[in-house]
């Protein structure tokens, strides 16, 4: 049986976070995208209201919300402010490989300080030379008795130069490429961790992007999360979990566009009558509706899966490069529907298609989400 009807408890977490994205977030995300400042006010609202880390199992102290609600919050959030958004969802992701290979005792050491404070992690996989390749990555864990020394440099790190602690991919053997990889959970506050290169943005600008540097960092053997060899695994578990979330993201990107290309078709007036009125308009609008609403049938069906433990990573690729390629393709529109308005600082389109940019990018280029499906494609077809 198929059933769209969202639980009371969804449909009030969905109020919470939309009224939070209007009332808290638009009123200043101008501001924190001008200025490139990290939203702390934001973040500690958002924790009163248990709008972060909202996937924190309730016997670590959080709510424990099932994937369809994470992806209802982060539209949500994304609809308020991209930036803020990724400032405020980067916890899920970064939290998530110690919520699937964490022991009991690391759960409740790492993960239920974040539902008493607002506080930030960060999920450390990318390096100047590891992006897309992410496996060739050369961040060395030596073991030293019950130690692991860490060196390397990560790269592009949401919140990392305000996260307090770190999940971070290393090698203990780069020849063993994927097999060599463990995940370590490191505290900021380690002798050793610094923080180098803090990035300047297109969009997203409220969000903080930074090199996080290891220098002889000595790492306890219990921090490691799973056994050696299995931190790929948990990464890449992580982002099949997380990917539903960045679509839901981008599908709030593009809602926002939509909402406000339609308001403004509807009062702007060129040869003597509203725009909404020339076909062209309207088809550019119909597109976009019906691109908003695949891609939100392609989130909740990721999203499904995920929380009834069936298969979702081929799900999730679709559902991250759909949704992420049409929030594209509607702010960009949203910005033709506003003329040379649109172009300006005046209307938030523009921020709105600077942000949808990042979402192309991020966790996974919408190529590699491809070469996930075609993988996909050819193993259903043997
Ligand atoms: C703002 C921001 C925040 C980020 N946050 C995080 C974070 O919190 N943690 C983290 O670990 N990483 C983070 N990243 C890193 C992000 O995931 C990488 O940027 C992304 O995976 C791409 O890696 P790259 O930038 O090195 O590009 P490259 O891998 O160098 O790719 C360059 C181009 O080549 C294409 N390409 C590469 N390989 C192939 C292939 N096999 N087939 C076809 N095309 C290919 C890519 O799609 C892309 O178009 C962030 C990045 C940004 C910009």
């Amino acid at each position: 049986m198929i059933d769209f009807t969202l639980t009371e408890e969804q449909e009030a977490v969905r109020k919470l976070a939309r009224d939070f994205a209007v009332n808290e977030m638009r009123p200043v995300a101008r501001h924190y995208d001008e200025a490139e400042e990290f939203p702390w006010p934001i973040v500690e609202k958002a924790h009163e209201l248990g709008l972060i880390n909202a996937l924190i199992p309730e016997e670590y102290g959080g709510v424990g919300a099932d994937k369809l609600t994470e992806c209802l919050i982060a539209e949500e959030l994304f609809y308020g402010c991209a930036g803020m958004g990724t400032s405020l969802m980067a916890n899920s992701l970064a939290l998530t490989p110690i919520i699937l290979a964490g022991t009991d005792e690391q759960k409740r050491r790492f993960l239920t300080p974040f539902t008493e404070k607002p506080i930030m992690a960060s999920f450390c996989l990318t390096e100047p030379g590891a992006g897309s390749d992410a496996a060739s990555l050369r961040t060395r864990a030596v073991r030293d008795g019950d130690h692991y020394i860490l060196n390397g440099t990560k790269q592009f790190i949401t919140n990392g130069s305000v996260a307090s602690l770190y999940v971070v991919f290393a090698t203990v053997n780069p020849e063993l490429r994927h097999k060599g990889i463990i995940a370590l959970v490191v505290e900021r506050d380690t002798p050793g961790v610094s923080i180098g290169k803090v990035e300047h943005k297109m969009g997203q600008r409220a969000s903080d992007t930074a090199q996080v540097v290891f220098e002889d960092v000595r790492v306890p053997v219990e921090n490691r999360l799973g056994e050696e060899g299995e931190g790929w695994k948990i990464a890449m578990r992580t982002l099949d979990s997380s990917r539903p979330g960045i679509a839901a993201s981008a599908v709030g990107i593009a809602q926002a566009a939509f909402e406000d290309a339609v308001k403004y078709a509807m009062e702007r007036q060129q040869f003597g009558q509203p725009i909404a009125n020339f076909q062209a308009i309207q088809f550019m609008l119909a597109d976009m509706a019906i691109k908003i609403e695949t891609a939100r049938l392609a989130v909740w069906k990721a999203a499904w899966l995920w929380d009834r433990g069936q298969p979702s990573a081929k799900a999730s690729s679709i559902a991250k490069a759909y949704a992420t390629d049409i929030a594209m393709e509607v702010t960009t529109d949203a910005v033709q529907i506003f003329g040379g308005y649109g172009y300006t600082r005046e209307f938030m389109v523009e921020k709105y298609m600077r942000d949808a940019k990042l979402m192309q990018i991020y966790e996974g280029t919408n190529q590699i989400q491809r070469l996930v499906i075609a993988r996909h494609i050819f193993k259903e077809a043997m």
